[in-house]
């Protein structure tokens, strides 16, 4: 084992999740060896043009990667599992989590080509078992995906207690209860809980979050309801519950399913297949076979819940799928709410259905959609029923996590024992808990399609391009006398119509000619120089003329 650098001290790393949703991820460090909990991704808001996902800043992992004992994952959503592929490029490193969860997670990493730099270890509910010197126990909770976990650290420290993502649904669709006695015990064991770290989501929503079987009543009502329209219902892939809900509310409606978008069918048939959810095969259709069934006998469960404009759902009411058109036959359920960042791709998808005709029913008409989060009631009953002595609300916005806060302080925990930490801060516990903010490197790690992560100056300069476009002027100019020999040429996208500035364009070409023979007077003939007089005249004709300030990039040749 390694030597002890912190002073036997237990410290949490915060790398994400802390005033945003998405990107969760957070280190726990016991005698110099660090727990990695969840790593997840985020997705790009409209002001980052071009970016595919958003991470966490793996610099500190990068930098201590000798001392990271393993990845802890509490359940498979993005948000915690989607930036395992990334981390693995700069880490090797175990990942233990449910056998569900590693089943979902799996995918993404074989796909990358990272599973020989892991090994994908299951643990039990309940289970107790150490990772490196860390003491760890799993108490099953429930969510909008099956299995997932919080965990209970036992440190020197003392008990540090992490919910994941969770909400106490009394009646789960599995049976599968939030282990509420286990909670209740950790809480009476060793002296309490030194610490606890809770979902923050729903802290500004009121009351109970309703159980995820209500779900199930609200689909059965709407097959009595319209018998003889195909339904096309589109939820998270992952969320397995959901899926096997509305496929068993279809089939005891006589209608077969039919599952369609990849990570549907890949995760529908992990799930069947290993006996996690229970849809019969009599009742399952390949999707081509539903055209020889009439519409009411027929279900589609697909993707595309966030609108994603490539996936299942979004092709079908293009008319651009191959097998499904959405027409006036069909219901169209979106069971699902739309994360921060998806809400206009959702709308755009809604309004394309009714364009086809098809009825759509969606969270705001009908009760199809439940939150996996635990609302105000939940999250005091859970504070009341841990007692921690510290408190931390982790996993949402700035605002969740200060409302989440003053449900700890209404729940009995003493203000200064309440501590609103964000991205990159250090908590050190022993005697007390001491924060040090902003001590690891924890900004938005940004990914581009297949390139990897690019920099903030990329961003920067697609932002201005998409905001006031770009104007290229090439010129060919006589490397001794420094005339012009062809052009200026301007070429300019976002700028202006150039069919239809043709008069503008020619006063900037002058502009230009101007600049260069400015240049060339003052025996200015060098390449560099040419090129700044030329950008800054036609920069500041351009900012005259139009109040507009555009890129500019001068192309100087020299024959
Ligand atoms: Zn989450
Ligand atoms: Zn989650």
């Amino acid at each position: 084992m390694s030597p002890v650098a912190t002073n036997g001290s237990t410290r949490i790393v915060f790398l994400g999740g802390l005033g945003e949703i998405g990107r969760n991820c957070f280190c726990l460090e016991v005698d110099d060896r660090i727990l990695v909990v969840d790593c997840g991704l985020m997705f790009p808001d409209a002001d980052m043009p071009g970016i595919d996902l958003v991470l966490p800043d793996f610099t500190y992992l990068r930098e201590n990667a000798e001392r990271v004992e393993a990845v802890l994952l509490t359940h498979a959503h993005e948000d915690h599992a989607g930036g395992l592929a990334f981390l693995l490029r700069d880490i090797e490193a175990p990942i233990y989590g449910s056998a569900l969860s590693l089943a979902l997670a799996r995918n993404r990493i074989e796909e990358a080509g990272m599973l020989d730099r892991t090994q994908l270890i299951a643990v039990e509910d309940g289970e107790r078992r150490r990772i490196g010197p860390i003491d760890c126990q799993f108490v099953p909770v429930t969510h909008s995906v099956p299995h997932g976990f919080a965990v209970a650290f036992f440190t020197p420290a003392g008990t540090i207690i992490h919910t994941g993502d969770f909400k106490l649904d009394l009646t789960p669709v599995d049976g599968r209860r939030t282990d509420l006695a286990l909670l209740g015990e950790l809480a009476r064991r060793d002296g309490g809980v030194r610490l606890l770290l809770s979902d923050s989501t729903n802290a500004e929503r009121p009351g109970f979050t309703p159980s995820e079987s209500t779900v199930g009543t609200a689909m059965r009502a709407l097959f009595r309801e319209h018998p003889d329209k195909r339904f096309i219902v589109t939820s998270f892939a992952s969320h397995l519950h959901r899926v096997e809900q509305v496929a068993q509310a279809a089939i005891a409606h006589g209608r077969k399913v039919a599952f369609v978008g990849r990570s549907m069918e890949q995760n529908v048939a992990m799930a069947r297949e290993r006996g996690f959810v229970d849809i019969p095969a009599y009742a399952v259709l390949d999707i081509e076979e539903t055209a020889r069934y009439a519409p009411g006998d027929v279900c589609i469960l697909c993707t595309g819940s966030q609108g994603e404009p490539m996936s299942a759902l979004s092709l079908m009411a293009a008319h651009e799928h191959k097998h499904v058109k959405v027409s006036p036959d069909d219901v169209v359920v979106i069971s699902a709410h739309a994360i921060p960042g998806n809400e206009s791709n959702v709308s755009r998808v809604i309004d394309s259905l009714h364009r086809a005709g098809a009825e759509v029913v969606h969270d705001r008409t009908s009760p199809v959609h439940v939150s996996g989060h635990a609302s105000q009631e939940e999250l005091k009953f859970v504070l009341n029923l841990v007692s921690p002595e510290w408190f931390v609300p982790v996993h949402g916005e700035y605002r969740h996590l200060v409302h989440h806060a003053r449900l700890a302080v209404d729940s009995g925990v003493p203000a200064d024992h309440v501590l609103i930490c964000e991205d990159g801060d250090v908590i050190t516990i022993d005697g007390g808990a001491e924060v040090e903010r902003r001590a690891v490197p924890a900004g938005y790690m940004y990914v581009d399609g297949i390139v990897g992560d690019i920099s903030h100056g990329v961003l920067r300069d697609r932002r201005m391009l998409s905001e006031e476009g770009v104007v290229v002027v090439i010129v060919t100019v006589d490397a001794v006398s420094g005339e012009i020999v062809t052009g200026p040429e301007i070429v300019t996208r976002g700028w202006v119509y150039a069919p239809e500035a043709e008069a503008l364009l020619e006063d900037a070409r002058q502009v230009v000619r101007a600049s260069i023979a400015e240049a060339a007077e003052e025996g200015a003939t060098d390449f560099d120089t040419m090129r700044r007089h030329a950008r800054k005249s036609l920069a500041r004709f351009i900012d005259e003329r139009t109040r507009r300030r555009p890129t500019v990039i001068p192309v100087v040749m020299e024959v």
